[in-house]
């Protein structure tokens, strides 16, 4: 199962890494553009769960 890690940066816009392949991008997508791996929630981290409600506001627009 794979998911996208959120990477903060000070000094450029937010990356979304690949928990697959570590390739990092600018937006979320439902599969990662590097490996063509599809993106699920993870049901082990909580913190997932936040950051799934804050992908679909991204994916409203
Ligand atoms: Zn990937």
């Amino acid at each position: 199962m794979s998911k996208w890690i959120k990477r903060t940066h000070f000094f450029s816009s937010d990356k979304y890494e690949c928990s697959s392949c570590g390739r990092q991008f600018d937006r979320p997508s439902a599969a990662c553009p590097g490996c063509g791996a599809a993106m699920r929630g993870s049901q082990y981290d909580p913190s997932w769960v936040d950051e799934v409600e804050m992908l679909d506001a991204i994916f409203d627009d």
